[in-house]
């Protein structure tokens, strides 16, 4: 048995949904036929196995049974600003397992700051080897 979170396309689909596997970080395919108790609540905590025919990127989840409820919303403070923000369990699955990145400390504005003045001094050394 290998566990993951659910997460749904990008347009929301009713039949099909993705998970995203703890073991691999990989995404596998899956059909809400496949769930016995229905559409599980989006990042939901499931445990899944993999179908004996599908192998690699696309392989397909099967006999999916939900463990646990989906991931809390985690509040922080902003290490730059002092600001609370919240990291809802949709960013929080972007994170760590789109991105793998450890949570982040900085509220969305001081991020968007940071990677601003990252990005702008990169283009002026860029311009100014040149
Ligand atoms: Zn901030």
């Amino acid at each position: 048995m290998l566990t993951g979170y659910v997460e749904y396309p990008r347009l929301g689909g009713t039949r099909h949904f993705f998970i995203r596997c703890e073991t691999d970080w990989e995404r596998y395919f899956a059909a809400v036929t496949d769930c016995p108790n229905g559409l599980p609540e989006n990042y939901s905590r499931v445990q899944f196995e993999l179908a004996a025919y599908s192998r690699g990127p696309s392989a397909r989840a099967t006999n999916i049974e939900v463990v646990g409820s989906p991931l809390p919303p985690i509040e922080r403070t902003c290490r730059t600003c002092g600001s609370v923000f919240v990291l809802s369990a949709g960013l929080q699955a972007w994170f760590q397992s789109y991105k793998r990145l450890p949570l982040p400390w900085r509220c969305a504005d001081c991020r968007r700051a940071r990677r601003e003045s990252q990005v702008s001094s990169a283009v002026h050394t860029t311009s100014s080897s040149a």
